[in-house]
């Protein structure tokens, strides 16, 4: 693959904006450089813009290098930069597979791109062959969702591969659920494939949703073209800080919760397993359960009324029926549980 064809030609000549800390080396005693306030309150400093000291944390802990590794203001930052970096408005398209996560459609649409979609199979696996064939020479990117959403499972590994191998563009896959699945990372199969763009996020099992943070994982080249085009602080210090604080704390408690969630996920689904009203629950890779029902809309007004908010997904291709509920805490399963118990139909 040779990423300068794939890349937009504005993109792949723009010269980024430097900004005072990007240009600034070594240590500084008196900064006069950013027209910043000078008085000191840990905040009134622009932020590290590559944000080293957290990537240096990741880096470690994932196993990879830093240059491989881009932040930004959630994933659906990472999202919205693919887009922008691959696909002229008008001329150019990507590639998705729902039912999927629904940012990559509405980022698309914001950056005047086309969609183009191929529908997974009744078992939620990819349709590799149909994908190969829809995609064309504007196709630049294949969105790829492991463990999917809203469906909850694993996409089929052998077929994820075949696919990198053979799509001729740029290979996303979207792994903010990994965390809760017993498969390892794609990011352990990068420096194998140019192609590919591993993302994942601190929102879900890291349990900072709040923070904004989402990380996309990637050759070097690739993550220069990101850093090329992203706004220059878009990781505030406060979230940088937070970041690490997670880390140097230790990370007992994202372990925990991730059990916690899992063990949870088997109660949840046993105890909707015995009602009467339960059609099927979809298998599990993720933090949430895809769950058919006779009554899905009667359930969905039911639990709201109780101030139980779960996401109707009954109108999304293939998922005709369902309701997708996140596990939470026990008790807030058991009300729900106890809920669904007592409803007449
Ligand atoms: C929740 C979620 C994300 C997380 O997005 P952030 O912007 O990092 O909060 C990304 N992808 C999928 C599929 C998700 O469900």
């Amino acid at each position: 693959m040779e990423l300068r064809d794939l890349v937009r030609p504005n993109i792949w000549a723009l010269k980024p904006y430097s900004s005072a800390r990007h240009e600034f080396k070594g240590h500084a005693e008196v900064m006069l450089d950013a027209n910043e306030n000078p008085i000191e309150t840990g905040l009134n400093r622009y932020p590290d813009p590559l944000q080293l000291k957290l990537k240096g944390l990741i880096a470690k802990y994932k196993d990879i290098s830093i240059d491989q590794i881009f932040l930004g203001n959630g994933s659906d930052e990472a999202i919205d930069l693919l887009i922008r970096i691959f696909c002229r408005p008008g001329q150019d398209s990507i590639l998705i597979t729902p039912p999927t996560y629904g940012m990559y459609r509405v980022s698309a649409d914001i950056n005047d791109v086309r969609v183009q979609e191929v529908l997974l199979d009744p078992s939620f696996e990819l349709r590799p062959d149909e994908i190969l064939s829809v995609a064309g020479p504007n196709t630049k990117l294949l969105f790829l969702c492991s463990p999917n959403n809203p469906t909850g499972n694993n996409l089929d590994k052998a077929t994820v591969e075949y696919l990198i191998q053979r799509f001729t563009g740029i290979v996303v896959i979207d792994e903010a659920y990994f965390d809760f699945s017993n498969d390892p990372s794609w990011t352990t199969r990068l420096s194998e494939f140019d192609n590919l763009v591993v993302m994942q996020t601190f929102s879900k099992a890291w349990g900072l949703a709040g923070i904004r943070l989402g990380m996309a994982f990637a050759s070097p080249e690739i993550i220069g073209l990101f850093n090329k085009v992203k706004p220059p602080y878009n990781v505030n210090k406060l979230t940088q800080n937070q970041a690490i604080q997670a880390f140097e704390g230790g990370l007992d408690q994202v372990t925990d919760a991730i059990s916690m969630i899992v063990s949870e996920r088997a109660r949840v689904w046993k105890e909707l397993q015995q009602l009467e009203e339960t059609v099927k629950i979809f298998n599990s890779d993720s933090n949430f359960l895809l769950v058919r029902f006779k009554h899905p809309l009667e359930i969905f007004h039911t639990l709201r009324e109780e101030g139980v908010v779960v996401r109707d997904r009954s109108s999304t291709p293939l998922c005709d029926g369902c309701l997708r509920i996140t596990i939470g805490r026990p008790e807030e399963n058991d009300r729900l549980l106890s809920l669904l118990k007592n409803m007449k139909f």
